[in-house]
């Protein structure tokens, strides 16, 4: 599992202070939240395989506001990453013994760590961070089924999953030096990933 046993280094004036990512992983640990990587956006790996898996093989492909197509194309997204410098990668783990049903326990697993992602960007914004922005782990599921395409029904939390951006998790911690492994049943704990775009 992929744990906090160092940030990496980040080389930038516009970096993040350790004492900030200590006070986030605090703030997110009641979440799931296990530690917080300060990275280069030029370490996120972008592919467009990423969106075959969105498309071709989950249901959730065209019925959810924070999933494909509603989110930006992989030309968009390029030219989005381009104006950030830095991020934060959010690792959280946990157990869900739901996780391929769509019940009441499974939503709120995700609900909470939807939540503690958007609040850690809260967090960024009041420490001046004014241009953070969220990609969150799985997809939206404070609604028992997503308003999708009528309106959403709470915009202000409504965020692009990590998927939909066609990032590339696995590569990106390979390229990270970390390392995580696939949970091969639903009994085992797992890690989730989130990323929120700094400057
Ligand atoms: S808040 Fe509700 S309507 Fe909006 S994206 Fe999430 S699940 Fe869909």
């Amino acid at each position: 599992m992929v744990e906090q046993k160092k940030v990496i280094p980040f080389k930038d004036d516009a970096g993040i202070s350790y004492e900030l990512t200590q006070r986030l992983l605090k703030r997110g640990r009641p979440n799931g939240l296990s530690a917080v990587f300060p990275i280069s956006t030029q370490q996120i790996i972008v592919a467009d395989w990423v969106h075959l898996k969105c498309r071709y093989g989950c249901n959730k492909y065209n019925t959810n506001w924070t999933c494909p197509p509603a989110t930006p194309s992989s030309e968009k997204v390029k030219s989005i990453l381009g104006e950030y410098s830095m991020a934060l990668l959010l690792v959280g783990s946990k157990n869900c013994t739901d996780f391929y049903m769509n019940n009441g326990r499974k939503r709120v697993s995700q609900v909470r760590c939807w939540k503690g992602t958007i609040s850690i960007e809260r967090m960024l914004f009041l420490e001046g961070y004014y241009k953070a922005f969220s990609l969150v782990g799985e997809c939206c599921a404070l609604c028992k089924e997503c308003a999708y395409p009528e309106d959403c029904r709470f915009p202000q939390e409504k965020r692009p999953s990590v998927e939909s951006f066609g990032i590339d998790v696995i590569g990106t911690l390979k390229k990270l030096g970390l390392t995580t492994r696939v949970a091969t049943s639903n009994h085992q704990d797992y890690n989730y990933f989130a990323i929120i775009l700094l400057e």
